[in-house]
């Protein structure tokens, strides 16, 4: 069986959750692994790749794949498999790979399952694992048909560096015509300073409980503090107090970090489900009976604009 894992990359730093996605895929040992590469100027991340336990990591190093764009992708991608004959192929969820394996699956008549948390072999072949019904129930989902594609939720797997023989191989870029039509005019990138929430360790976030707009200043500090990310429940989000990005939940996204901190949240289903697969998760919450207390693994029953800034400052001093 051979498997192919798109890597994503993002000023130069490959995606951990792609990362992830190539780890687990070499830990099943169902047969061989590659990755794949695409951008301009990516010999940096195409050598880090290499890292990570695949037998060959292919790279299409070329200016038209500079902007992030699908459809360049997809002709690279159609041709390697075509000519490679991968059997299935893996992304880890981002804007930019959900778009990939989407257009792709229509390019190739090729079935898609996605929103993956898990993958096993089993009798020669692969199984993928589906959370569903608000993650009430995980069930396994097949292919009828290669190539298979499959998406993987964000923080479904860490990464974990392994030996392979990690040749890098350059691909040939050749590119239909329709694929050139879209141009990227304009690429703004907010400004931030921490891990974004797909990709960090901790995160704090903030629900209406807050009060106000202005108050998210207080997860800012203690994610700071923590080195973490702010993630906002919708409800927060919908009145305008922090940007749609940072939603975390049924319509927003999922996430996986070791440490969840949820200040002035009550913990509906369509939070819970982006955030309940946190290692360890802290609720603060001034009311005791709040739903989160029912799935969190430690609580603090109290004011969070007075419990959050001492915490923040117990971490600053803890880390000074
Ligand atoms: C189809 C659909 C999809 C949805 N998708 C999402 C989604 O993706 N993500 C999401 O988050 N929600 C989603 N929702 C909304 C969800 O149902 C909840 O309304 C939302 O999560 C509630 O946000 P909250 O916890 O910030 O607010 P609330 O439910 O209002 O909770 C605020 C909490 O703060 C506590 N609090 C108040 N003051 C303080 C204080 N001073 N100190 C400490 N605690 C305090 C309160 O006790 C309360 O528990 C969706 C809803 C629907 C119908």
């Amino acid at each position: 069986m051979s498997i192919l894992v798109f890597l994503e990359h993002h000023e130069g730093e490959l995606q951990k959750g792609a990362l992830g996605v190539l780890s687990k895929a070499v830990q099943l040992g169902a047969g061989d692994v590659a990755a794949v590469l695409l951008g301009s100027g990516v010999e940096g991340p195409a050598a880090k790749a290499a890292e990570y336990g695949a037998a060959t990591v292919y790279v299409a190093d070329d200016p038209r794949l500079e902007a992030p764009l699908p459809q360049p992708r997809v002709d690279v991608l159609a041709q390697l498999i075509a000519d490679k004959g991968f059997e299935t192929v893996l992304f880890a969820q981002s804007i930019l790979s959900a778009d990939v394996a989407a257009a792709l699956a229509a390019r190739l008549d090729a079935g898609l399952n996605w929103q993956l948390v898990d993958l096993v072999a089993r009798e020669g072949t692969i199984v993928g694992r589906q959370s569903v019904l608000g993650d009430s129930v995980l069930v396994d989902v097949g292919w009828t048909t290669t190539p298979r594609l499959a998406l993987f939720r964000a923080g479904a797997f860490d990464p974990t560096p392994a030996a392979g023989a990690g040749a890098v191989e350059q691909l040939e870029v050749r590119l239909e015509e329709h694929s050139l039509a879209a141009e990227m005019l304009e690429q703004a990138h907010e400004e931030s300073t921490g891990p974004s929430i797909e990709d960090a360790d901790i995160i704090v976030a903030g629900g209406r409980g807050l009060g106000e707009p202005e108050k998210f200043a207080l997860v800012e500090d203690l994610a700071k503090a923590l080195g973490g990310a702010v993630a906002a429940t919708r409800a927060v989000v919908d009145a305008g107090w922090y940007p749609y990005a940072a939603q975390v939940g049924q319509t927003g996204k999922s996430v996986s970090p070791t440490l969840y901190v949820a200040c002035g949240i009550s913990g509906a289903i369509q939070h819970k489900v982006g955030m309940q697969s946190s290692k360890v998760i802290v609720a603060i919450n001034k009311d005791a009976n709040a739903p989160i207390f029912e799935f969190a693994d430690f609580g603090v029953v109290g004011d969070l604009h007075q419990i959050v800034p001492k915490l923040t400052e117990l971490v600053r001093a803890r880390k000074a």
